[in-house]
């Protein structure tokens, strides 16, 4: 939606929004952590860290305009133990070359002063960063689509996409359509999309679900506002941590274990095609021997509770068992390489008239603004062709 708002706003005259569910968001983009982050962990140089900074900006900016629910309450992100600190010093240095402001380093004195219940060595304080309702944001990109001469035709699963000339035809649930460019940007089934349109996919998308617990009403005096662990190295979306939800309560998670579904919110949902599609990806398994003792923790946080409060009493020794609520889910749609390196930054794959987003990872919520953009001009670039 944000890049058919940007195709738009860039003059072009008629652009269609094809989507397969009843709604828009559905997916990724209404079941995440709905944190605004600004990009303090990212690589200095590389697209995320520069969509991150430009992008938080542009999203704080679009939900003050058009009143989205947000709060730039701040993040903490802490370390728990001595051997983490120069993990802690290093992000702090990514943090002030990627351009963040009023980044301040705490000791664990200070870091009570705004978290009073978390236990760290140290922390850094990222006051831009915050919450958002996305949800909220979706709804507003739809309406600002239609008003500016865009349409949304919902219900529309792609299931073909032919070639014809130089033009597209897409056969959906909804009926046939013609384009001259087609912009790919189907989240969980990108890579299929992709296929579709005849190209190749460097990468598979692998479906990771994410698991949140809810705090109970009477202990939600733990949490402030966001508490993060510093993110492992090599997997910068691991590691529960507690969010304040813009819309009330404190949720605490997600983990990350492999879905059985694309879609696969819970463990009942079972694809068979999807789990084919990843069971014989050679790259899953190359990541999974690899990093076997991480695929184990994640399972077992998901399987056993305690190992899931264990991983949160970590941050905030208070929180017992009891607390916890099972909460909501999400999916991550993880591009996997086939020497089993997760792609982590942005990824985009062109062809004659067609771009398409392979990888829209964290923080491509916030971001979305920015990198609608970025694809845009792209797809503009197709359509002078
Ligand atoms: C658990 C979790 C937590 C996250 N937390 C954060 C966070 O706190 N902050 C942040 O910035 N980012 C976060 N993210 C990342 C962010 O949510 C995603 O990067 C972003 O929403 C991706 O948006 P998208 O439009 O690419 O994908 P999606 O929102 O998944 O949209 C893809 C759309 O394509 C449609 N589609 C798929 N196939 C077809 C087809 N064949 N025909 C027609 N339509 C199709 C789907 O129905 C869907 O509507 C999180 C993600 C997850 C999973």
């Amino acid at each position: 939606m944000a890049t058919a708002r940007a195709l738009l706003g860039r003059g072009v005259g008629r652009v269609r929004l094809v989507e397969k569910e009843a709604a828009v968001a559905q997916h990724q983009s209404t079941h995440n952590s709905g944190v605004l982050h600004a990009g303090l962990q990212y690589r200095p140089g590389s697209q995320k860290a520069r969509l991150a900074r430009l992008g938080i900006r542009a999203m704080t900016e679009f939900c003050r305009e058009h009143g989205v629910a947000h709060e730039v309450c701040g993040k903490l992100v802490v370390a728990t133990s001595h051997d983490q600190l120069p993990r802690l010093e290093e992000m702090l240095t990514r943090g002030l070359r990627n351009g963040l402001q009023g980044l301040r380093r705490l000791d664990p004195e200070e870091a009570r002063e705004v978290e009073p219940h978390v236990r760290c060595v140290g922390a850094i304080l990222v006051p831009e960063e915050g919450i958002a309702d996305f949800a909220g944001v979706c709804h507003v990109l739809e309406a600002e689509l239609a008003s500016a001469g865009g349409e949304v035709v919902t219900g529309a699963e792609v299931v073909e996409l032919v070639r014809e000339g130089s033009q597209w035809r897409l056969v959906t649930a909804a009926g046939d359509f013609e384009s001259k460019v087609i912009v790919n940007c189907a989240g969980l089934h990108s890579d299929r999309i992709t296929r579709m349109a005849g190209s190749r996919p460097p990468c598979r998308i692998i479906p990771f679900r994410g698991e949140y617990y809810r705090l109970r009403r009477e202990r939600e005096h733990l949490v402030r506002h966001l508490i993060y662990p510093l993110p492992e190295p090599g997997f910068p979306f691991l590691g529960v941590h507690f969010t304040r939800r813009v819309t009330g309560g404190i949720d605490a998670g997600p983990n990350a274990v492999m879905a059985f579904a694309r879609e696969g919110y819970d463990l009942a949902t079972v694809n068979l095609r999807d789990i084919v599609d990843a069971g014989s990806y050679s790259g899953l398994w190359r990541f999974a021997f690899r990093h076997t003792h991480m695929v184990a923790r994640e399972l077992a946080q998901s399987v056993d509770r305690h190992r899931f409060v264990a991983a949160l009493r970590n941050l905030v020794p208070e929180v017992s068992d009891d607390d916890l609520r099972p909460g909501s889910s999400g999916v991550r749609a993880q591009a996997v390489l086939p020497n089993g390196d997760f792609v982590h930054d942005f990824l985009w794959v062109e062809a004659p008239g067609a771009v398409h987003v392979l990888n829209a990872p964290s923080p491509a919520a916030t971001a979305s603004l920015v990198i609608g953009d970025e694809i845009a001009v792209r797809a503009l670039g197709h359509l002078a062709a």
